[in-house]
């Protein structure tokens, strides 16, 4: 990995902020620069990856069925749109959004770290409940004991779910 420090934040400005840059080779989707920037005066962080070749926009759906899926691996721009059906909750794209390389399991683990978050600090009583009762859904979907489907829109096409079980349509270019 290269590590750059002391390079100009984006956001305060100050030559402060860190920046590192790796290249990965995903199989099935190709070479990845994977970069990171963090400002250690102001605190800002941004994370995304790209693909070394042009990518199509895409839309790929998957559907986990058990433990074994939890391993399927996902590669997520900040470009892309990532929607649970399941369990009610996305992803937006943009500024605030950073890209990874992660799997399955790491993906449900984002959702689960912003609904423990509701139920551990919400003042209302049915906002609690209800974040248990996902947190419930999600243990289930962890041992493939309740389907759960996973739909990510990409118009960059930097973003891929890395099985045979996936489904890839094109997407028209806006
Ligand atoms: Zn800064």
């Amino acid at each position: 990995m290269d590590t750059l420090k002391n390079q100009p934040c984006p956001v305060c400005g100050k030559k402060k902020a860190v920046l590192m840059e790796e290249e990965i080779d995903v199989p099935y989707f190709g070479k990845t620069f994977v970069f990171s920037i963090c400002c250690e005066d102001c605190g800002f962080s941004k994370a995304d990856i790209e693909a070394v070749e042009d990518k199509e926009p895409v839309k790929i759906t998957f559907e986990t069925t058990s433990e074994e899926d939890m391993k399927v691996r996902i590669v997520k721009s900040s470009n892309a749109l990532v929607k649970i059906p399941t369990l009610r909750m996305s992803i937006e794209p943009g500024e605030g959004s950073d890209g990874f390389i992660s799997n399955v399991e790491g993906l449900i683990g984002k959702f689960e770290k912003v609904i423990e978050g509701q139920r551990d600090s919400s003042d209302d009583p049915s906002v609690r409940k209800s974040a248990k009762n996902l947190l419930k859904k999600i243990r289930k979907i962890k041992f493939g004991d309740l389907p759960m489907k996973i739909v990510i829109e990409d118009p960059s096409g930097n973003s891929a779910i890395i099985s045979d079980k996936a489904e890839v349509s094109k997407m028209k270019k806006k």
